[in-house]
């Protein structure tokens, strides 16, 4: 190995990613059973009208509390479960809960949210996909057009054929597909041009550099202005994500973004919080509206 780096370079006992690789290990080994012992559970996070905040859904997004230890995030977890395959018991999971949750929000009169799962590249694989996404939400009476599925770019491009023809037997189902995260993969372009996307959801990586007064980024606004219009010119639905302060929000709505995520809004949230927190969104909306009657 020290040979194949060239000369010089000496291959060395490297503590820290020993210690990464025990403790991955040792992750790998709990989430094992954690969906059988109920270490998993979903937080919301709304999704508003970039002009009027009007809140139009939610995204479901993953938790998991190990027994005895603290939370562990999504972006060390996730990888884990999808190279062991349990992602694809633990994204059945998901799904059948997120609709449940939101059959609960109908029956408390929280309306016509709709509601986003992501799913895992590894989960468009799986042959019993299409049957869990139907079965979900016709155990639960769920409108398929309430559902928006996000996918990464990551594997998509490997098998664009393959990744074509799933994508389009959900999109058969009447759920909306949605390309997430984008911008930040690879190939991104042809992705828009060869899978039936409905929606792009805009990486927070781009909406870190919009609108802070006094530090303005003209290149920033140049790729988020370009991403929005190649959306607009494809008929999709443009969600930017990450939005966190006054000021982006501002810039997005004035430069036709459609809908956002981010903390202004609202946190990831147990689903209580959550419908407070839409409940608050839909209140401030309906404020908004009628300052803006009173006026015209
Ligand atoms: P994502 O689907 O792009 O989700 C958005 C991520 O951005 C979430 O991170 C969310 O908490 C975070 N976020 C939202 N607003 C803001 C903001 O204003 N500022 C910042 N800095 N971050 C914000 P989270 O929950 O840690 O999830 C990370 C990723 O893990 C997700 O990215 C998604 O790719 C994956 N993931 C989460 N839940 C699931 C799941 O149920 N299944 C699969 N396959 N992947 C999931
Ligand atoms: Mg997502
Ligand atoms: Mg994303
Ligand atoms: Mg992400």
């Amino acid at each position: 190995r020290a040979k194949e780096q060239g000369g010089g370079t000496v291959c060395r006992y490297d503590p820290a990613m020993m210690a990464a690789t025990v403790e991955r290990a040792r992750l790998r080994s709990l989430l094992a059973g954690a969906l059988e012992r109920g270490e998993f559970h979903l937080v919301y996070q709304p999704l508003t009208e970039a002009a009027g905040g009007r809140p139009v859904g939610v995204e479901a997004l993953l938790r998991w509390n190990p027994a005895g230890g603290a939370p562990v995030p999504p972006s060390t977890f996730i990888p884990l479960c999808e190279d062991s395959g349990l992602i694809l018991p633990i994204g059945r999971w998901v799904l059948e809960t997120a609709c449940r949750q939101l059959r609960r929000w109908q029956e408390e009169g929280h309306g016509e949210l709709e509601f986003a799962v992501n799913l895992s590249p590894r989960q468009l694989r799986d042959p019993a996909l299409v049957d869990n996404v139907r079965g979900a939400l016709a155990a639960t009476g769920i409108e398929p057009s309430r559902l928006v599925l996000e996918v990464t770019e990551g594997l998509l491009i490997e098998d664009m054929a393959f990744s074509r023809q799933v994508l389009t037997r959900l999109k058969e189902l009447g759920v909306r597909l949605a390309l997430d995260d984008f911008g930040t993969g690879y190939s991104s372009l042809s992705y828009l041009n060869n899978l039936p996307f409905d929606i792009l959801k805009m990486d927070g990586s781009f909406t870190r550099n919009l609108g802070d007064a006094g530090r303005e980024n003209a290149s920033g606004q140049a790729v988020a202005r370009a991403i929005i219009g190649l959306a607009r010119s494809l008929s999709m639905t443009l969600v930017a994500e990450g939005v966190e302060t006054p000021e982006q929000l501002a810039w997005l709505a004035a430069n036709g973004c459609t809908l956002i995520q981010g903390y202004l809004l609202g946190r990831p949230e147990a689903p209580q919080a959550a419908a407070a927190t839409l409940d608050r969104l839909a209140a401030e909306h309906a404020r908004r509206q009628k300052e803006r009657g009173d006026f015209v």
